[in-house]
């Protein structure tokens, strides 16, 4: 048996600090949203919110301070709609795509052989709400969000799953590569088999990235042909 087609390739972006910044949009909206709902005063300056899902930031910080787990689900269909709101308040003019993302996306798109999705922490609504304020949103059919597992390790199954939905095919672990900008994002594609490839351009420094050893590295998303190459590996 041969193939005379390379491969199918699966494309699994991370949002924040890979795609875009959004210039403090979300952090504000989850303060807002965990004062309002939550009663929270506290400071999330201490937080770092790479790579972590939206689910396990609310817990994160919620836990903290005290408050349980039942407390918490308590209130966390309002807490969602409420920061939701905020995002989509704040948004539209704060968030900006990164560097290199226009030349990368149009290089994957325009890939015959590559599909190109999300897996990010995001709920899938504020993903969508994110991406859509750059007209991004459209660019990613599908993809697996916060709201699908609050453990990333568990999204690039449901990724994966999602992907053959769409396209009829299924993709095994090492026809999958994962790009993103933080620890997290090299640590669950590893026990899948995928491809990680690192990018230095959110918050996490080149030094703590390539410690985590991925597959690739980069400094940035510019070095668009380099990218091209490790994906197509
Ligand atoms: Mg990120």
């Amino acid at each position: 048996m041969y193939s005379v087609t390379p491969m199918r390739k699966l494309v699994l972006f991370d949002i924040d600090g890979t795609l875009i910044s959004d210039n403090g949009a979300s952090r504000e909206a989850f303060a807002l949203s965990l004062a309002d709902v939550y009663g929270f005063r506290g400071d999330l300056r201490r937080y770092d919110f790479s790579g972590r899902t939206d689910p396990q930031i609310v817990r994160m910080i919620l836990h903290d301070d005290a408050r349980t787990d039942a407390d918490i689900d308590s209130q966390l269909p309002h807490f969602w709609q409420h920061y939701l709101g905020g995002l989509a308040r704040n948004a539209p003019g704060r968030v900006r795509m990164l560097p290199g993302i226009r030349a990368l996306l149009d290089a994957v798109c325009a890939g015959e052989h590559l599909t190109v999705a999300l897996l990010t922490g995001n709920i899938e609504p504020g993903a969508r709400l994110k991406l859509g304020a750059i007209g991004l949103s459209d660019t990613f059919a599908f993809g697996a969000f916060g709201s699908d597992s609050p453990r990333r390790e568990e999204l690039p199954p449901i990724a994966v799953t999602r992907a053959a939905d769409q396209t009829g095919h299924s993709f095994d672990g090492g026809d999958v590569i994962i790009i993103g900008d933080s620890i997290y994002d090299v640590r669950c594609g590893i026990p899948h088999g995928a491809t990680t490839i690192a990018i230095a351009s959110g918050k996490t420094s080149a030094e703590t990235l390539r410690a985590e050893n991925p597959d690739h590295f980069f400094e940035s998303a510019e070095d668009v042909k380099g990218i091209i190459a490790a994906i197509m590996g």
